[in-house]
């Protein structure tokens, strides 16, 4: 008998739920959606929740519940947010954006559901909690990401420790081939060009600084207990090989695909199982060539920090999560430069190191301490004028 799989999918209107509603479109005869949630965009919620009779629904920022026409009641606000991810459901998608997604996915996995989490922001600040609480629930924590989504396919769980190092790739973003001269002079709309992805505005630009690689580095680290020092990073701008591992014994596996994240996430959605998409075939016959090559620390100085952080007791992954979102926030914004994202977050890591969190509150805690710190850096030193 094919029982379904309940569902609940947050960050239902952003680009990771887009493709995780193409996923459920497909396979409507194993997952129903339970439950959905968007932050501001009611009627795209509306849609969703028409198409899908989803159930539990609920508009996290209450100002534009008016614009909602699904046939389901809408819940407004944060604490209705907490409780939907509380429903007892087979997978939690977390496809929110930034530290936002932090409450939700921990309330997810605190009464025992499973997640398939692409929000990363969470478990660079709280990956070690996650995990601690993930042990002790006894649910699955399964990686969105596509590298990382790909390293733990390719993970012997047997044969962790034979593991000699891993490789997460990285496409270079929209300015790989950028001199390095016109970096400062880079706009919000050309930074959320990403030549292979289609993500949201945070994740592309964080992809054309590789803030995004040293979030992933971090991410690895915590997602498969892994040291700094076996973590490389390799710039491919095919982007058809997400991840490798590397064996002592000299076998290296990795994950091939083309890239889309409709693959990721059927795979956290089915695993172990496979389900057959019906994708174009990828035959290396058809590909001509694939490139690699050592990142540019010069142009991307922001990667750097992602080795640091592990490695360093006074650099905190929060701190540089919290720095970055601000950044970011006030480079799309227009009121920093594209090359001030990373001053204000090396600065920001240099004035403040908090001890180490202990939960989610101290996490909670650092993370608005860092962004009053990095607001006020971007007032005194890096607000420009054209
Ligand atoms: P988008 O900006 O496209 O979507 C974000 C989603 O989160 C939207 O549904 C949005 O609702 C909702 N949201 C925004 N702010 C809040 C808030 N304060 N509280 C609750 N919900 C909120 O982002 P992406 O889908 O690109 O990325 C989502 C996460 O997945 C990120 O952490 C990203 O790093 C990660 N990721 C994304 C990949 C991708 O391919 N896009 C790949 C790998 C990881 P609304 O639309 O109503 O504003
Ligand atoms: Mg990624």
């Amino acid at each position: 008998m094919n029982i379904k799989k309940n569902i609940i999918l947050l960050g239902a209107t952003g680009s990771i739920g887009a493709s995780s509603l193409r996923l459920l479109r497909d396979n409507r005869e194993k997952f129903n959606l339970v439950g959905v949630s968007a932050h501001n965009n009611a009627e795209l919620l509306s849609k969703i929740v028409n198409e899908f009779d989803v159930p539990n629904v609920v508009l996290s920022n209450p100002k534009n519940a008016k614009s909602y026409y699904g046939k389901n009641d809408l819940n407004v606000g944060f604490s209705s947010l907490i409780e939907l991810a509380k429903i007892n459901c087979d997978i939690l998608i977390s496809g929110i954006i930034g530290m936002s997604g932090l409450y939700p996915a921990f309330a997810a996995i605190s009464v025992g559901n499973n997640l398939a989490i692409a929000n990363k922001e969470t478990l660079v600040s709280a990956g070690k909690i996650f995990m601690e609480k993930s042990y002790e629930k006894k649910v699955k924590i399964l990686p969105v990401d596509s590298e990382h989504n790909a390293i733990f396919q390719c993970l012997e769980k047997n044969n962790i420790a034979n593991v000699n190092f891993i490789t997460l790739t990285a496409s270079g973003g929209p300015f790989l081939n950028t001199p390095i001269e016109n970096f400062k002079n880079i706009k919000p709309q050309d930074a959320i060009k990403h030549p292979v992805w289609k993500m949201g505005q945070k994740i592309s630009v964080d992809s054309a600084t590789m803030f995004n690689k040293a979030l992933e580095i971090i991410e690895a680290s915590v997602l498969f207990n892994i040291k700094s020092d076996k973590i490389e990073v390799t710039v491919h701008p095919e982007h058809i090989i997400h991840g490798l591992v590397h064996y002592k014994d000299g076998s290296i596996l990795a994950n091939l695909g083309f890239p889309d994240m409709i693959t990721p996430l059927s795979v956290a959605l089915n695993w172990p199982k496979r389900i057959d998409l019906n994708l174009k075939k990828l035959s290396l016959n058809n590909i001509r060539s694939l490139n690699f090559f050592e990142p540019d620390f010069k142009k991307f100085p922001g990667l750097k920090l992602g080795w640091e952080v592990i490695q360093s007791p006074h650099c905190s992954p929060v701190v540089l999560n919290a720095s970055n979102e601000i950044a970011v926030d006030a480079f799309l914004k227009n009121i920093v430069r594209f090359t001030d994202i990373y001053n204000i977050v090396y600065e920001t890591l240099n004035h403040y190191s908090p001890p180490i969190p202990k939960n989610i509150d101290d996490i909670i805690n650092i993370d608005k301490i860092a962004r009053m710190k990095s607001l006020d850096l971007i007032k005194r030193k890096f607000t420009y004028d054209d």
